[in-house]
């Protein structure tokens, strides 16, 4: 009875897991409401997840008396009862990771009572987080081949979830892409991410690396240029600066 009881924790883990993977496909593409059902799946993971990781150093352990006469009538522990456990066995979760679980047990609390707003941006990076953190987790106190259990559908977005800078590079292009004034996205010459960048407010703001370039018009040709493609030009009267584009520097020079 106990060692099946174990798999089904493991596997209905991995189920909720690749359902909230699948959900979050569905909002990249575009449906913003299967984020929610996302948030929910993926909380509903982390809870099996780590009851199963309990569940490893005696099955009994899930149950809030394991001394119970009527066993199969015993509420199980919930999350917070199952990290207590890990961490007085000495595994220990880390801060930020106890934080974005917490962030996720209350968006989930909200969705279930209808009173929720959801940072659709906030949500994708809290995820990537979550998802590092699961398998910093894992590898360091259990061990569990989760890519093993990812369906081939839900593959590609696990993977990038799981990689860090895949995750901030992909949502740092979709933030781009939503509040972009111009319907374009740029590309940013600090980081020399493709696509990460906008133009608002009269400067070149980049969602990865948070890089503003002021966009500066160049006195010679009066076009806008990015004030780091520019050159200043007879600069003898700060604060006025005059800029100048590289055609024109060169055009100038070639003279
Ligand atoms: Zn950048
Ligand atoms: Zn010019």
């Amino acid at each position: 009875m106990t060692t099946e009881h174990e798999l089904d924790l493991l596997e209905n883990a991995v189920d909720s897991l690749n359902e909230a993977l699948r959900k979050y496909k569905e909002g990249l593409n575009g449906d913003l409401r299967a984020y929610k059902f996302a948030i929910i799946h993926y909380a509903h993971f982390i809870e099996l997840l780590f009851k199963y990781y309990v569940s490893e150093s005696h099955p009994l352990l899930i149950y809030k008396n394991p001394f119970s006469k009527k066993i199969q009538k015993e509420n199980t522990i919930g999350l917070w009862e199952a990290i207590q456990f890990l961490k007085n066995e000495g595994k220990e979760v880390e801060p930020e990771f106890f934080k974005d679980m917490e962030w996720l047990k209350k968006l989930r609390n909200d969705i279930e009572h209808f009173k929720f707003t959801m940072d659709v941006a906030e949500a994708r990076r809290a995820l990537g987080r979550l998802t590092q953190s699961v398998l910093d987790f894992n590898d360091t106190h259990a061990e569990i081949d989760i890519f093993e259990h990812i369906d081939a559908d839900t593959f590609k977005v696990f993977e990038e979830l799981a990689d860090e800078h895949k995750a901030a590079l992909s949502n740092a292009r979709r933030e781009a892409e939503e509040e972009s004034e111009d319907a374009e996205v740029y590309d940013c010459e600090i980081c020399w991410s493709k696509g990460t960048a906008i133009k608002i407010d009269g400067k070149y703001v980049c969602k990865l690396c948070g890089d503003e370039d002021p966009i500066v018009e160049c006195t010679v040709c009066t076009e806008d240029y990015r004030q780091s493609e520019c050159s200043i030009w007879n600069d003898d009267h700060p604060p006025y600066v005059d800029y100048i584009c590289g055609y024109c520097e060169e055009r100038i020079r070639n003279m």
